[in-house]
C-alpha cells in the first residue's frame, strides 16, 4: 500500500504521470475515475454513468463490455499468452490476423507488420521508407511531409510528423526530413470566395510546389490521415485527395494512410482510404482494429514495399526491426474477433444507418451562438467554438472555452474531448439512435451552460 495516499485520487495524484495533462493543475483537479462500461457508457467511482461519446480516444468501435472479445482473450490466454515474430517464430492468431487484414485492405496489400500501438507503427513507417530507399540506391530520398495538425503519435519521429506545436515544444522535435504542409481546413483556411474545389487544387499546387522546393529526388513519402482527428476532426474538401495522389504520383512519392482512427467504420466505408478514393503504398491501422480490447497495431504495405523489404534483409542479413510484442497472440486473436464481430454484426450497415441522426442534430447546432463550425462525416464530427460567427474570430485559447464546455458536458453526463476550441465527438460505432439524441440533448446543454458562462464573463470583450 502506497505510505503517502489515503485514496485512490491522492494516491493517483501522488504517482501518476497522466498522458496529455496540465500536471501542475493535476495536483489541484485530480482524476476522473472510471470503474466499468457497458455499451457505449461507461461508469466513474460515484457510480455516475456517461455516454462514452469518444469511444474513449477514438477506440472502442464495440463499446464496452463485449463479453466475445472477453472470450477470444480468455482462450488464446490459456492456449499461449504470449509468443513472438522474430527470427522465424509465429503463432496462429496473426498469421489468421494478416491473412483477414489484407482480404479487406483497401489497396493491394502484400504483407502485414504489427506493432502495438499507433506511434510504434508510424515510426515504423518512417524507418520502412529509409530502408526501401537505401535498398533502391536513393539515399537522399528520405523526407517525410505530413500535415499541419496531422496527429501520428508520440514516439520520436511519429511525434515529429504530428503537425502540432505541443508534441514539439521542448521535446526538441521534429527530427530532420521531417516537413509539414497546409492543413486542408477549408473553414479556416480557403481564401475568401474561394469554393472547396478550387481550396483543393490550391493547396495540391502548393504542395508540388514544396516537393519542389525540397528536390523531388529528397522526397521519400507523405503521412496523412484521411479525417484529421485530434489535430481537431478536419473533414478533407472535395477532391483534395486526388489531387494530392496525382501530384504524389508524379514525383514518386508513397502515400502512406494513417487510418488509426479512420479503420474499420469510421467514416461509414471499411476505409477512409474508400471515402476519399486514397490509394496508399502502405498503410497503418490501430484503435478499432481490436476495440481497443488489447494493444494492436499493423501496418500493411503494397508488393513494391515489401519485395524491396526482403531483398535489402537478403542483403544485410536480417530484417532488424521488431517489438517484443509484434504480433501479441492474444492481442491478434482479440483483433481476429473483433474483426469478425463487425462483420457478423453489419456495423458498416448500423454506421451507414445512424450516421444520417448523428450528422443531423450535429449540423443544426451550427445556428448555436458559440459555433463556427459544425463538421462530420460517419460517427466522427466536431463543433468549433468562437467568440464571433461572422468573423470566426475565435477566443483567447487561454480562456479555454472548449475545455468548460467538455466540462459541463460530464456534468451532464457525456463524455466529449477538447481540442482547443473544438469539441470532439467520436462515439462507438454500436451506438443507438436514441443513443444519439441523448448525447446531443447534453451536447446542448452543455453549450448553453458555456454560452451563459462566457457572457458571465464578459470573455467576448477580452479579445
Ligand atoms: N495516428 C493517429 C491518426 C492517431 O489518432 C493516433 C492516436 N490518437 C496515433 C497515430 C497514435 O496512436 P497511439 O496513441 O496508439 O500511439
Amino acid at each position: 500500500m502506497n505510505k503517502i495516499g489515503n485514496s485512490m485520487e491522492s494516491m493517483d495524484i501522488e504517482n501518476i504521470i497522466h498522458p496529455y495533462t496540465n500536471l501542475y493543475k493535476h495536483k489541484t483537479k485530480g482524476p476522473m475515475i472510471i470503474t466499468r462500461g457497458e455499451g457505449v457508457h461507461v461508469y466513474d467511482d460515484d457510480n455516475k454513468q456517461y455516454i462514452e461519446g469518444m469511444a474513449g480516444l477514438w477506440c472502442t468501435a464495440l463499446g464496452f463490455g463485449e463479453n466475445e472479445l472477453v472470450e477470444a482473450a480468455v482462450q488464446q490466454m490459456r492456449q499461449l499468452p504470449y509468443y513472438h515474430q522474430f527470427t522465424h517464430k509465429s503463432s496462429h492468431p496473426s498469421i489468421l490476423l494478416s491473412d483477414k487484414l489484407k482480404s479487406i485492405a483497401p489497396f493491394d496489400a502484400s504483407k502485414v507488420f504489427f506493432a502495438a500501438s499507433g506511434s510504434e507503427a508510424n515510426d515504423t513507417q518512417v524507418k520502412l521508407m529509409w530502408y526501401i530507399n537505401n535498398a533502391k540506391g536513393l539515399p537522399e530520398k528520405k523526407k517525410i511531409l505530413s500535415h499541419v495538425r496531422g496527429y501520428h503519435g508520440v514516439t520520436v519521429a511519429a511525434a515529429s510528423m504530428t503537425g502540432l506545436p505541443a508534441n514539439h515544444i521542448d521535446f526538441d522535435l521534429p527530427i530532420k526530413n521531417i516537413g509539414h504542409i497546409t492543413c486542408p481546413h477549408f473553414y479556416r483556411n480557403a481564401k475568401p470566395g474561394e469554393t472547396e474545389k478550387e481550396f483543393s487544387a490550391r493547396l495540391a499546387s502548393e504542395l508540388e510546389e514544396r516537393i519542389n522546393m525540397e528536390g523531388p529526388e529528397t522526397v521519400a513519402a507523405f503521412i496523412a490521415e484521411p479525417v484529421m482527428g485530434a489535430g481537431g476532426v478536419v473533414i478533407p474538401p472535395e477532391n483534395y485527395y486526388e489531387n494530392v495522389q496525382k501530384v504524389l504520383n508524379k514525383y514518386d512519392i508513397m502515400f502512406i494512410a494513417d487510418e488509426v482512427i479512420t479503420g474499420f467504420g469510421r467514416t461509414g466505408n471499411l476505409w477512409g482510404s474508400e471515402t476519399f478514393s486514397i490509394k496508399p503504398n502502405s498503410l497503418t491501422c490501430a484503435k478499432a482494429l481490436s476495440s481497443a480490447y488489447l494493444p494492436i497495431s499493423a501496418i500493411m504495405v503494397d508488393s513494391d514495399i515489401s519485395d524491396l523489404l526482403t531483398d535489402q534483409s537478403k542483403k544485410i542479413g536480417t530484417f532488424a526491426h521488431g517489438f517484443t510484442y509484434s504480433a501479441h497472440p492474444v492481442c491478434a486473436a482479440v483483433a481476429l474477433r473483433n474483426l469478425q464481430l463487425i462483420e457478423e454484426r453489419s456495423v458498416l450497415e448500423h454506421v451507414r444507418k445512424i450516421s444520417p441522426t448523428f450528422l443531423k442534430r450535429l449540423s443544426v447546432l451550427k445556428d448555436h451562438p458559440l459555433v463556427g463550425e459544425a463538421r462530420g462525416i460517419g460517427l466522427i464530427g466536431a463543433l468549433e467554438l468562437v467568440a464571433d460567427k461572422s468573423s470566426k474570430k475565435p477566443f483567447n485559447l487561454k480562456q479555454m472555452v472548449g475545455f468548460q464546455c467538455m466540462e459541463y458536458a460530464n456534468s451532464h453526463g457525456l463524455i466529449i474531448r477538447a481540442i482547443g476550441d473544438s469539441v470532439a465527438f467520436c462515439p462507438p460505432l454500436i451506438i443507438s439512435n436514441e443513443q444519439i439524441n441523448q448525447m446531443f440533448d447534453a451536447v446542448e446543454k452543455a453549450l448553453d451552460d458555456t454560452e451563459h458562462w462566457v457572457n458571465k464573463n464578459n470573455m467576448r470583450s477580452e479579445i
